[in-house]
C-alpha cells in the first residue's frame, strides 16, 4: 500500500527512516554511477540535443490534437478487430476493465507492467471484485508480494536487498530461499509465474505507444513477460495514457531509440512488441484474440490545454529523473513520489492522484537542475516542479511563514537591506565578529548543526562601492556589475577581487545601487509575483541597454537571470523586449574572464597549490559553463585535481539547505569526502551560495580544506 505523507511533520519521519536505510543509500548510489557511465555509453556519437528536440516536437504537436488522435486510433484498431474504449478517470477504466473480465468469464488475471495500471490501483479494483491478479514482471510481482508501490518506473524494486527477496519467496513459497542463491530465486519466480501464465484467461498490459495511423500499440520490455501475457490469454486488455497516442510509426521509432538508452543504457531492451489488431488465438473459443485498448484521460486533456505544464505530458517514462536525482538517491522513490517517482512524479501526483499526497513531497526539490538535463523530452522539470508547488499552496489557501516573511523582505529593497545590516550587530554575540557563527540558536535545532554559518559582513561591498569604483579611461568594455545578497552583504571580498581582476583589463565596471536579491529565494519557494516584482526592481536597475556586459561572480543568480527571467515574462509584450535584452547581456565571472577578455596567464595569479574544484548546478547545467573556470585554474598555474562527482549538486539549494537539513547535510557531506580524497588544499568554485554552503561544511570537519570563490584564487 502506498503511504505517501500528506503533512511535512509525518514527512520528515519518513525521510530520516530512509535515511537510516544503509542498504537503500547504497544501492541508489551505486546503481546512480552505473547508470551513469552505461547512459553515456549509449549515446555515444549519437546528438543527444538533437534527438531530444526532435521528441519534444512531435509530443508538442500531437498534445493539441489528442481527441483526433484518439477518433484515428480509434478507426483502424477497430477496423482490426479490436474494441476501443475511453476512461474519463481512474474509476471508470477499472469499471471497464473489470466489466470485460466478468463479461468473459475471467477467474485469473496476468498483468505485465503498467505505470498506468499502477496509477489507477486497478490490482486493488480487480482483486475486491473477485479476480486473481499476478503481477509477472519480476520486480512488480516482488512488490505486489509485499503489498508496496513500485519505487522505481523501471526497476519497481530497486530498494530491496537480496536478503529480503529470499525471505519474501522463503514466506510465499514455504521453502527455504538462501540470499545468495539468486539463480534459485529466479527458477522459483519463473516456475510460480508460468504457472499463473498458464491459468490465466485475461492479460493486462501497458503500452508505450499508440499508433494512430495503423491501430497498433508498441511495448517496450526486458523479460519476455510482456509477450507472454499478450499472447497467451484468450483476453487482453491493454491500458494506456491517451497522452501515449503518437501519429505515426515514424515518432514511435523517434522515441524508441532513446527510450532504452534513457532509462537502462541499453541500445535496445530485450524485446519490443507491436501489436496491431485481433490475432488467431487457441485459447480463444472462437479462435480469434479478444483484444481490447483502454485509453485513460484521468485530467490529462484538461493538462494538456495548460501553456505551462502541458510539458509534463511528453514524458515518455523513462525514469531518468530519478536516476540523477541526488534527493531520489538518498531516500528512495517511495519518499521521492507518490506512484509515479522522482522529478516527473513530483509533478503528476498533484493532477493524477491529488494536492493532499503532492503537499510534502513537492517542497522536497533543490532545483539543482540534474533531471532537466537528461531528461530525452526536454521537460523542464525544476520550473514545473515549482509552477506545481505554487498550485499546491493555493489549493491550500495558507501558505508557509517564511514565504510571507520572504515576500515583504524581497519586495522592499531599502527594507530588506535594512534587516541585513541590523543583522550583522545582531549576530556579534554568535560570531564574536569572527568569519562564522559556529553555535547556532537553539531554536533552530541540532540538524542545522552540519555547517557553520557565515557571519553577516561588517560593511556590504555596496556601502564600500565609492572606495573602490574606479574610472577607466577608454575603456575596452563597460559593464555592470550584479552582485547578489550572498556576495553583497556576506562575501564582500570576493566582489573586491573580481574588481581588481577587471579594472586593470581596461573594464569599466559600474555596480547599479538600486539592484536587489535576483528574485531565486522567491521562485524556489513558489513565490512567483514576488520573483517577478523583484525581476522587475533589477531590470530598472541595471538599465542593460547602457552596458555590453551584466557581469555576476553568483552562478545561481546568473542561471535565474538568464534563464527564468526570459520565461516570468513570456507573453508580456511590454516587457518581453527588455527582458530578452538584459537576459543576453548577462554572463558569468568565467566566461567573461576567457571568452570576453580572453584572460591569458601571464595576466593572472600563480599559486601553485593543489585545488579541487565544485562545479555549481546552476553554472555547468543552468549556464552551460564547463570548460571556462577549468581552464582558469590551470592559465593561473594552479595544480588541479579533478574530484570525483565534481558536478554533484553541494545540498545547498538556498532555503532547502533550512528545510531539509537532513538531506542537505548528506548530500554535502559526500560531496566534501569526494573533495578530501583528491588531496586538495583549496576547494575552489564559482557560486557565493556554494562557497557559503561547502565552506560551512568544512569549517565542521577535522582536516578543514580552504574554500574560496575562483575570482579569489586567480
Ligand atoms: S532539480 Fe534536482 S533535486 Fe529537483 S527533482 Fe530535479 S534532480 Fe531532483
Ligand atoms: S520526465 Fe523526462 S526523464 Fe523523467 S521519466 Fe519522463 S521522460 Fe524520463
Amino acid at each position: 500500500m502506498i503511504q505517501t505523507a500528506q503533512d511535512m511533520k509525518t514527512y520528515k519521519k519518513q525521510l530520516q527512516e530512509s535515511l537510516g536505510n544503509s542498504f537503500l543509500r547504497t544501492s541508489l548510489d551505486n546503481f546512480g554511477s552505473s547508470y551513469k557511465a552505461s547512459r553515456a555509453k549509449a549515446f555515444e556519437n549519437l546528438d543527444f540535443e538533437d534527438m531530444r528536440n526532435g521528441i519534444a516536437e512531435s509530443k508538442d504537436a500531437a498534445l493539441p490534437r489528442l481527441e483526433e488522435l484518439l477518433e484515428q486510433f480509434t478507426g483502424n484498431a477497430e477496423k482490426a478487430g479490436v474494441k476501443v474504449h475511453f476512461a474519463k478517470d481512474a474509476e471508470e477504466a477499472n469499471t471497464i476493465i473489470s466489466d470485460i473480465a466478468k463479461k468473459g468469464g475471467v477467474k485469473n488475471i496476468v498483468k505485465a507492467k503498467s505505470m498506468t495500471a499502477e496509477e489507477t490501483f486497478l490490482n486493488a479494483h480487480l482483486e475486491k471484485d473477485g479476480f486473481k491478479v499476478t503481477e509477472t514482471d519480476l520486480g512488480e510481482w516482488i512488490i505486489q508480494l509485499r503489498n508496496e508501490g513500485p519505487s522505481h518506473m523501471v526497476m519497481p524494486a530497486i530498494h530491496l536487498s537480496r536478503g529480503e527477496v529470499a525471505e519474501l519467496f522463503t514466506t510465499v513459497t514455504g521453502k527455504k530461499h538462501e540470499p545468495d542463491d539468486i539463480n534459485g530465486m529466479v527458477k522459483t519466480a519463473r516456475r510460480e509465474l508460468r504457472q499463473a501464465f498458464l491459468e490465466a484467461d485475461m492479460g493486462i498490459s501497458g503500452a508505450n505507444f499508440a499508433i494512430a495511423e495503423s491501430g497498433t500499440i508498441g511495448i517496450v520490455t526486458n523479460e519476455g513477460n510482456g509477450r507472454l501475457t499478450t499472447t497467451l490469454p484468450r483476453i487482453h486488455v491493454a491500458l494506456a495514457g491517451i497522452d501515449k497516442l503518437v501519429p505515426d510509426i515514424k515518432t514511435a521509432f523517434r522515441i524508441l531509440k532513446v527510450l532504452p538508452r534513457n532509462a537502462t543504457g541499453q541500445a535496445i531492451t530485450s524485446y519490443v512488441t507491436w501489436i496491431t489488431g485481433a490475432v488467431e488465438c487457441g485459447a480463444s473459443p472462437t479462435g480469434t484474440k479478444e483484444r481490447h485498448i483502454v485509453f485513460l484521460d484521468n485530467g490529462r486533456l484538461t493538462l494538456a490545454q495548460d501553456p505551462v505544464l502541458c510539458e509534463s505530458l511528453r514524458c515518455i517514462r523513462c525514469g531518468a529523473c530519478a536516476n540523477v536525482c541526488p534527493i531520489y538517491r538518498l531516500v528512495g522513490g517511495h519518499k521521492h513520489g507518490h506512484v509515479y517517482i522522482g522529478a516527473i512524479g513530483l509533478i503528476l501526483t498533484c493532477f493524477y492522484h491529488g494536492v493532499e499526497n503532492d503537499r510534502a513531497i513537492i517542497r522536497n526539490c533543490l532545483n539543482c537542475q540534474a533531471c532537466k538535463e537528461v531528461c530525452p523530452s526536454g521537460i523542464d522539470l525544476p520550473h514545473l516542479i515549482k509552477k506545481v508547488y505554487r498550485r499546491v499552496l493555493d489549493a491550500d489557501g495558507s501558505k508557509p511563514v517564511k514565504n510571507m516573511l520572504l515576500s515583504t523582505m524581497l519586495r522592499n529593497r531599502k527594507l530588506f537591506h535594512f534587516f541585513l545590516r541590523r543583522a550583522y550587530l545582531a549576530q556579534l554575540p554568535l560570531s564574536g565578529g569572527g568569519p562564522f557563527i559556529r553555535h547556532l540558536p537553539l531554536l533552530l535545532g541540532k540538524e542545522h548543526g552540519f555547517r557553520s554559518l557565515p557571519a553577516i559582513a561588517k560593511t556590504p561591498f555596496r556601502d564600500q562601492w565609492n572606495t573602490l569604483q574606479k574610472q577607466v579611461s577608454s575603456p575596452k568594455y563597460r559593464i555592470a556589475f550584479f552582485g547578489g545578497c550572498v556576495l553583497d552583504f556576506v562575501y564582500p571580498e570576493q566582489g573586491k577581487a573580481f574588481l581588481s581582476l577587471v579594472q586593470e583589463q581596461g573594464v569599466q565596471v559600474e555596480f547599479p545601487m538600486k539592484q536587489t536579491c535576483c528574485g531565486l529565494p522567491a521562485m524556489m519557494s513558489a513565490e512567483e509575483e514576488t520573483a517577478k516584482e523583484v525581476a522587475i526592481q533589477n531590470l530598472e536597475a541595471m538599465d542593460a541597454g547602457k552596458y555590453d556586459y551584466i557581469v555576476t561572480l553568483c552562478a545561481s543568480c546568473g542561471s535565474h537571470l538568464k534563464e527564468n527571467y526570459p520565461k516570468m515574462f513570456n507573453g508580456e509584450p511590454e516587457l518581453e523586449s527588455k527582458v530578452r535584452e538584459f537576459a543576453s547581456k548577462v554572463i558569468d565571472f568565467s566566461s567573461f574572464m576567457v571568452n570576453v577578455l580572453e584572460i591569458s596567464a601571464e595576466n593572472l595569479g600563480s599559486g601553485k597549490k593543489k585545488v579541487a574544484y565544485h562545479a555549481p548546478c546552476h553554472l555547468c547545467r543552468g549556464l552551460k559553463v564547463t570548460e571556462e573556470p577549468r581552464k582558469l585554474l590551470t592559465d593561473a598555474g594552479l595544480e588541479y585535481a579533478p574530484a570525483e562527482d565534481e558536478d554533484a549538486c553541494c545540498g545547498f539549494g538556498g532555503s532547502y539547505s533550512v528545510d531539509f537539513p537532513e538531506i542537505s547535510s548528506e548530500i554535502l557531506k559526500r560531496k566534501l569526502d569526494n573533495v578530501e580524497k583528491t588531496g586538495a588544499e583549496v576547494l575552489v568554485t564559482d557560486c557565493p551560495g556554494c562557497v557559503m554552503q561547502l565552506r560551512g561544511g568544512m569549517d565542521r570537519r577535522e582536516r578543514c580544506i580552504e574554500v574560496r570563490h575562483i575570482a579569489e584564487v586567480l
